[in-house]
């Protein structure tokens, strides 16, 4: 049998007495009982992570953090210390938001980022006994003494080699965390957890500079713009390939006059969450116009057709329904442009510029040969260059 895992994972039993006496029916039925309780417990560890990655401002992170992932697991508490000195997590963390957040379980001070870094100092999580480590350290993360956790386990959130965070899952089970247990399923919890404050870290800040679109939570095109001349800086320097997807509702104006505008507001955010889903977390999705959005993917031709099918498909099947609880059928027609790209960094923004239009043209296309269907221009899959 493996190491134990804190997680409330149960290993395959294999400790009965004398297993060939044990009837196979009775083995079968405790081996299915372990099968499905983990999977229920991997079940409910993914509902978690959808929510963090989903999360749309810090506050529901944190809501997510702090409340459900304790109650699903039954932890007597999580506690989350950030540094906030850290670029993105700076405006996050400032007195004033602070304050309005409210969530003691917050910390940031100085001195717990230090105590965290004793204990992970290989950049390893630390597990055990959280009363037995010295008084300051304990302050700093759990406050009072009836705060302090049985058992815990302290998880560093690092992409790539800077720590900007650290995790607390505390137990009121004294032998529910501790050393020598397996902490693969965690270390990978805790590299979502720091994938989901990146992204959320992200939308506050759009939000700040005024670079959302209000009705869909979206990034709106004037930030699509400045992302795309960086994107293709990236390309160029990387060689690798730069691709878009511009998407158009069909026939949107019909929406309007059948539901009425107010209905065609709930589709349009409708739309944009689903576009949302299809696409990878580092994509870039904007509301570009009225009803149209584009993506910015990672990938080449191949992979933004394949990512393009599935934004159609899931157009149409939401299920999204009039006030009167009937079905209202949306499709999408889709333009896709991918390139690679050479030029100097001040030819960026130009050609920048010419794919998003390809992508356009390409959208136009769909439209006229019947709607509903992804197009990408025949003669335009070559190596551009700028000028
Ligand atoms: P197709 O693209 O298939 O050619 O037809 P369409 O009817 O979608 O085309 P068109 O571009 O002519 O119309 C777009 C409509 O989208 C017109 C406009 O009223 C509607 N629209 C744009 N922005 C919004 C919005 O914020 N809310 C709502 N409810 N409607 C919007
Ligand atoms: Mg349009
Ligand atoms: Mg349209």
């Amino acid at each position: 049998m493996g190491p134990p895992t804190p997680l409330g994972l149960r290993a395959a039993p294999h400790n009965v007495t004398n297993l060939a006496q044990t009837p196979l029916a009775e083995r079968l039925r405790s081996l299915v009982d372990t099968v499905q309780h983990n999977e229920r417990t991997l079940r409910r560890f993914q509902s978690v992570e959808l929510r963090l990655i989903g999360a749309q401002d810090f506050a529901s992170f944190l809501d997510t953090l702090f409340g459900q992932l304790p109650r699903e697991f039954s932890l007597a508490g999580v506690t989350l210390w950030l540094d906030d000195r850290a670029p993105m997590l700076r405006e996050l963390l400032e007195p004033v938001a602070l304050r309005a957040l409210d969530q003691p379980r917050l910390r940031t001070s100085r001195e717990g980022g230090l105590a965290a870094q004793g204990l992970c100092e290989d950049g390893r999580p630390w597990l055990g006994t959280p009363r037995e480590l010295d008084d300051t350290v304990r302050r700093a993360f759990f406050g009072d003494a009836e705060q302090v956790p049985a058992s815990a386990i302290l998880l560093p959130l690092a992409s790539g080699d800077t720590v900007g965070g650290y995790l607390w899952l505390g137990s009121d089970d004294a032998a529910r965390f501790a050393q020598g247990m397996a902490t693969d399923i965690l270390e990978r919890f805790a590299s979502i957890v720091t994938a989901s404050l990146d992204n959320v870290a992200h939308r506050e800040r759009l939000k700040q500079l005024g670079m959302t679109d209000s009705l869909t939570g979206l990034a709106n095109r004037r930030y699509f713009d400045e992302r795309l001349r960086e994107e293709v800086m990236r390309a160029v320097r990387y060689r690798m390939p730069v691709a878009c997807l511009f998407i158009d509702i069909d026939s949107f104006k019909r929406i309007n006059d059948t539901y009425g505008h107010q209905t065609g507001d709930r589709a349009l955010a409708a739309v944009a969450a689903c576009v949302r889903q299809q696409v990878r977390l580092g994509d870039t999705v904007a509301r570009y116009g009225g009803e149209e959005f584009a993506a910015l993917l990672q990938g080449d031709r191949a992979d933004a057709l394949t990512v393009a099918e599935r934004v159609r498909l899931a157009v149409e099947r939401l299920a999204l329904q009039d006030d009167h609880g009937e079905r209202i059928a949306l499709t999408v027609s889709i333009g896709v442009a991918a390139r690679m790209v050479s030029g100097t960094p001040t030819e960026a923004a130009m050609l920048g510029g010419a794919i998003i239009e390809e992508a356009d043209r390409a959208m136009y296309q769909a439209k006229r040969n019947g709607r509903n269907r992804i197009e990408a221009l025949v003669n335009a899959s070559g190596d551009h260059t700028a000028g």
